[in-house]
């Protein structure tokens, strides 16, 4: 399995990184997929990276809800980190977090808007995937990514959890997947339809988005990379195949949406 999207960075995994980690390989997590926020987790983000060369890949971005006024400095100092690392062990595999949040405040809504276009473009122009993060935005940002349409190498709808309409529109961007995660796994959840009705496992990433997220049996613990084999479990169940199916699957879409995950490991 693949955990595509893990903030490994937060101050919530400072103390016991090296057992988290060994219990991911032990539930057979093959790779983690870490993004950062905003510019200082960018660099944390990439030193935990290096410390566990071809298993932890680094995202490099500015997320929606860490966009202030400064944001365009911010952003021309992530893009030389995006730029310069060059060795292929170090350097970001994807652009991420990325995207668009009105959830809780419209104030940076401009900026936002400006900010996300600006990395979709850096996208483009350094054919990396995107990862991105959307809520209460999804109309702003299928209209920013319909004008790259064509040029986009990809990338992944994190944290998916809309209706079936929302997935169709989202899966007419034919090189991007769905980030599946917890969400799946909750009681209310109406995920498991939405997905068996409209979404192929072919456009399907696992992912945890921990600290955050954790699946049942979890509920409400701190979220960490072994767990997204819940998440699995619960895919299986959902598509009524095997577990391991649905890790061949999503680990296959996760290698196809980020080649350097598979070339470097
Ligand atoms: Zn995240």
């Amino acid at each position: 399995m693949i955990d595509t999207h893990c903030h490994l960075d937060g101050e919530e995994f400072r103390e016991d990184l090296e057992t988290v980690i060994a219990r991911a390989r032990e539930a057979g997590v093959t790779a983690v997929g870490v993004p950062g926020i905003d510019l200082k987790s960018c660099e944390t983000v990439m030193e935990i990276c290096r410390r566990y060369p071809g298993y932890c890949f680094p995202m490099l971005g500015l997320h929606p809800e860490e966009v202030r006024a400064d944001w365009q400095e911010v952003l021309q100092r992530i893009k030389i980190s995006l730029t310069s690392h060059l060795s292929p062990l170090t350097s970001g595999i994807a652009i991420g977090e990325v995207g668009l949040d009105f959830y809780w405040s419209r104030e940076f809504e401009e900026a936002q808007l400006q900010a996300f276009e600006e990395q979709v473009r850096w996208s483009v122009e350094l054919q990396l995937p995107l990862m991105i993060h959307c809520r209460k935005a999804q109309n702003e940002m299928v209209n920013i990514l319909r004008r790259y349409k064509d040029d986009l190498p990809g990338g992944v709808f994190h944290c998916f959890t809309g209706n079936v309409l929302e997935a169709q529109e989202l899966l007419r961007f034919d090189r991007f997947v769905l980030g599946i995660g917890g969400v799946l796994t909750f009681k209310k959840s109406k995920l498991p339809e939405t997905l068996a009705k409209a979404v192929p496992l072919e456009r399907i990433v696992l992912e945890t988005d921990a600290p955050y997220m954790a699946p049942v049996p979890m509920r409400g613990q701190r979220n960490e990379p072994a767990y997204v084999a819940h998440v699995c479990r619960k895919l299986a169940e959902v598509y009524g195949i095997t577990e391991k199916t649905v890790d061949s699957v999503t680990t296959a879409n996760a290698a196809r949406i980020f080649p350097s995950i598979v070339n470097k490991s």
